[in-house]
């Protein structure tokens, strides 16, 4: 269950704004975040951001919010920033990945809010766990490669880890107040993604384009083409694993096309908690940088006065079988999930490039878990070294697969 230590309770209530670092600020979780600040000043104030190339944005984005402090990835885009002059005078620029660890521990920020690509954002949420940060998570492959080591941080750290991503938000609400024990299963919902009504032999003519047309939600590309395999619930099973403290037999999934219920908690007692609200990171991203204070939300809430119906379907893991690896790595421990989500994310990138097709990913995925000898890490160091190697491996897989 997520710890709230008592040393970050002294500040609610009181009148202090929050002071907020985004990393991965001109990012889909990004621009929903800015929303939220945006129409809650009196209570958020931007203090840092950071993106990985998009300089341009991130200056429009520092002059709109007055960000004092700036971190950008690449180094290229950091010197351009430089010579073309971007920032207003007086921000102070970083760069790459030790710039992004050094705004994640900016004496001045209460809560980091982790919403960069894939695992990019490792070193900054460790800077910020290790700098007593609240931690708000959005960048689940942190926690799929490295959940033990995280999550052992930020207990020993006294570390407070808000879930961004929908369901994890929506499962952190439903069981606040209950003890761990009382739960018997977290259900996460998936929409389905962008094939979800596609016959099986179509898929071997799924394009990047096809991919990218998410039914229900607007996000980056990488986690719109692991929507459209599962692999993004497969990595969300892991990630509740870690977050909540759960055994894999108690982090299930069910396909519910209309991405508005975003969890059910179940009860030993057969009781059911479930979390509604519309399909938009507006609400969760909110609900993790005001927390625990409920304050209006930017966009309407769902309207009742209008027909919903609301459908749940079992995953069939024979079309879905990412869904079947990701809880075959997690019941395996050790390395596995790491093993999945490296191999997932050179395939994915791949077929964006269009390089591979979409049933390429799949194969990867499953030849990478096939072949890497499982084994239980003893340190941050080995999950690095072992997703390395997947990576490499992985590569050489599409370019016999393209
Ligand atoms: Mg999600």
């Amino acid at each position: 269950m997520p710890t709230v230590p008592a040393s970050s309770q002294t500040s609610e209530g009181s009148s202090a704004r929050r002071r907020v670092v985004l990393l991965g600020a001109t990012g889909s979780i990004g621009s929903s975040a800015l929303r939220v600040i945006a129409s809650h000043r009196d209570r958020l104030e931007l203090v840092g951001i950071a993106a990985r190339t998009d300089w341009r944005k991130l200056a429009k984005i520092a002059r709109e919010f007055s960000v004092p402090s700036v971190a950008i990835y690449d180094v290229a885009a950091f010197l351009e920033a430089g010579q073309q002059g971007a920032f207003p005078e007086g921000t102070r620029l970083m760069q790459g990945p030790a710039g992004l660890a050094e705004l994640a521990a900016l004496p001045c920020a209460d809560v980091v809010l982790v919403a960069v690509v894939g695992t990019t954002g490792l070193e900054p949420a460790l800077a910020a766990i290790a700098a007593g940060k609240d931690l708000a998570l959005a960048s689940k492959e942190i926690l799929v490669l490295a959940g033990k080591f995280v999550m052992a941080e930020a207990s020993r750290r006294g570390t407070r880890i808000l879930p961004v991503d929908s369901e994890h938000n929506a499962v952190f609400q439903c069981i606040e107040g209950h003890s761990s024990s009382s739960v018997r299963r977290v259900i996460l919902t998936a929409s389905g993604g962008a094939f979800r009504d596609w016959p099986e032999e179509r898929l071997l003519r799924a394009t990047p384009a096809d991919a990218l047309k998410h039914p229900n939600w607007s996000m980056g590309p990488k986690i719109t083409v692991d929507c459209a395999t599962l692999a993004n619930k497969g990595l969300e099973l892991i990630e509740a694993q870690w977050l909540f403290g759960l055994r894999p037999e108690q982090c299930a999934a069910v396909i519910h096309p209309q991405s508005t219920v975003h969890c059910l908690v179940e009860f030993n007692d057969g009781a059911m908690l479930a979390q509604l609200s519309p399909p938009s990171m507006t609400f969760p991203i909110q609900h993790a940088l005001l927390y625990p204070e409920r304050a209006r939300s930017v966009e309407p809430p769902l309207d009742f006065t209008q027909l919903m119906s609301l459908e749940f379907k079992p995953i069939d893991e024979g079309r879905y079988p990412m869904i079947r690896f990701a809880r075959e790595s997690m019941a395996a421990g050790g390395v596995a999930p790491a093993v999945f989500n490296a191999a997932n994310e050179v395939a994915v990138e791949a077929f964006l490039r269009g390089r591979i097709p979409f049933l390429a990913i799949p194969k990867i995925v499953g030849h990478a878990l096939d072949r890497t000898a499982n084994f239980e890490p003893a340190d941050l160091a080995a999950v690095l070294a072992a997703d390395g190697d997947v990576r490499r491996c992985a590569t050489l897989d599409v370019e016999i697969l393209k």
